[in-house]
């Protein structure tokens, strides 16, 4: 029987501290938050491999290094208000829900979202609110955010998810010309009209298809 503390710990140690991530809150959360229960059965022995793992509906769950790179760009702290775009296994969402106060996570295929929530709930995580819906247009009613993050990558950052900014809020998104090839883009609203953008890491998500992303999913 695999003992998935032991995996998780060292997963902390040589996937993430090794490479570089040092924020103690990053760590804590990955180090708290098991991976197993957000993959199939057929995929719980392989939970702490270092890539992304396939979930349902022709999804992934990222790679834990890059979830855990996220949330470091997103410098997500206690007392944040959080969107996810791209809830798919609901991963994600639980590590930043181990560190702010309330995370909103949407995914636009009904299946994931309520697999998600049955999980959250399975697991006792009382801070996040799960929708199905085109994540590209926000979460109006519960905005402004502290951070956005987007787990599919577009074409480019959408205003509307700008908009949905609280002043000094950061926004992380993979952004590329290309379907299956991003840069992580930090976009921080410093000013109520005024945005700072950083390119960071070359990474590889799925596509995010929506109104203000990649458009219709027929055409891949
Ligand atoms: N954060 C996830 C990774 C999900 S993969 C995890 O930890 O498991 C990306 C997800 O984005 C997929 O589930 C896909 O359905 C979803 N997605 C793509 N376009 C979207 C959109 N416009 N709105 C919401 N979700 C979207």
């Amino acid at each position: 029987m695999a003992d998935f503390s032991q995996q998780r710990d060292a997963m902390v140690r040589h996937q993430l501290a090794a490479r570089g991530l040092h924020d103690p809150r990053v760590l804590d959360a990955m180090g708290r938050v098991p991976r197993e229960p957000f993959v199939g059965a057929s995929m719980q022995a392989f939970a702490y491999d270092d890539g992304p793992l396939p979930i349902d509906a022709g999804q992934t769950i990222s790679q834990p290094y890059i979830v855990a790179r996220m949330v470091e760009l997103a410098r997500i702290a206690p007392g944040d208000r959080v969107l996810e775009i791209g809830a798919g296994s609901g991963y994600a969402a639980a590590v930043m829900a181990a560190i702010a106060a309330r995370v909103f996570t949407i995914d636009r295929i009904e299946r994931l979202a309520a697999l998600a929530r049955g999980r959250f709930e399975s697991l006792g995580y009382d801070n996040i609110d799960v929708r199905t819906g085109d994540g590209t247009q926000g979460w109006p009613e519960a905005a402004p955010f502290d951070a956005i993050v987007a787990s599919a990558g577009g074409p480019g950052v959408p205003d509307v998810l700008k908009g949905q900014l609280a002043i000094g809020g950061r926004l992380v998104m993979p952004v590329g010309a290309s379907l299956h090839a991003q840069q992580l883009v930090r976009v921080t609203r410093v000013e109520a009209a005024r945005f700072e953008t950083e390119a960071k890491d070359h990474v590889a998500f799925v596509p995010l298809i929506g109104v203000f992303g990649w458009g219709d999913e027929a055409a891949y």
